[in-house]
């Protein structure tokens, strides 16, 4: 199985990649904001405990993204592979996953973490909100909390895949498909 973390910032261009490496090497998309999404959409109790904290920019409970993703492996046991897009966030969440995939015999191939400056994502994450009415991508101020977020209780991930000889790092500057070109030279290798 090829199962990759797309890892990077809020705005770094996770979504847009992973919707490209799906396509392109036959992968199962799983993002837990999306899934998160679809909950609130939904109106279950899950997605509006969620809601609140997500319209702050904080990060929902580890125990509640990791059943999630739990459940989504269980449900695509026979994909070619996963792409994890936006999980794990937190040192417990990469744990429980490393867990979770040894218990059905895979393991994660690599971290690609797309790196991109502060300024270009407040203005990326500001256009996004424009056009789909996100309200997270809306405020300043809950962009800069969850840059935040990421900064204190992500970014360190990269340590712990760096550790495991998994973590490889691209600029996440210029257009989408020289991105994707890189991403795909990466992917190439393994
Ligand atoms: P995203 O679509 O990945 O930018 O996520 C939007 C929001 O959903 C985040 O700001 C968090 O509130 C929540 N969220 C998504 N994924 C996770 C996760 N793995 N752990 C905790 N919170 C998450």
């Amino acid at each position: 199985m090829l199962n990759l973390v797309l890892f990077g910032p809020p705005g770094a261009g996770k979504g847009t990649q992973s919707n490209l490496l799906i396509e392109k090497y036959n992968l199962v998309h799983l993002s837990t904001g999306d899934i998160l999404r679809g909950e609130i959409a939904a109106g279950t109790a899950l997605g509006m405990k969620a809601k609140t904290l997500m319209d702050r920019g904080d990060l929902v409970p580890d125990e509640v993204v990791i059943g999630m993703i739990s459940s989504k492996l269980d449900n695509n046991s026979n994909s070619n592979g996963f792409i994890f897009d936006g999980f794990p966030r937190t040192s417990a969440q990469a744990e429980a996953l490393d867990n979770l995939l040894d218990e059905k015999g895979t393991s994660i191939s690599a971290m690609l973490s797309l790196k991109v400056e502060d300024a270009e994502l407040i203005r990326r994450l500001l256009s996004r909100g424009e056009k789909s009415g996100r309200a997270d991508d809306q405020d300043e101020s809950i962009i800069a909390n969850r840059i935040n977020e990421y900064n204190t209780k992500t970014a360190p991930l990269k340590e712990y895949y760096s550790a495991q000889n998994k973590l490889s790092e691209i600029k996440g500057n210029g257009t989408v498909e020289d991105i994707a070109e890189k991403l795909n030279n990466m992917i190439d290798t393994l």
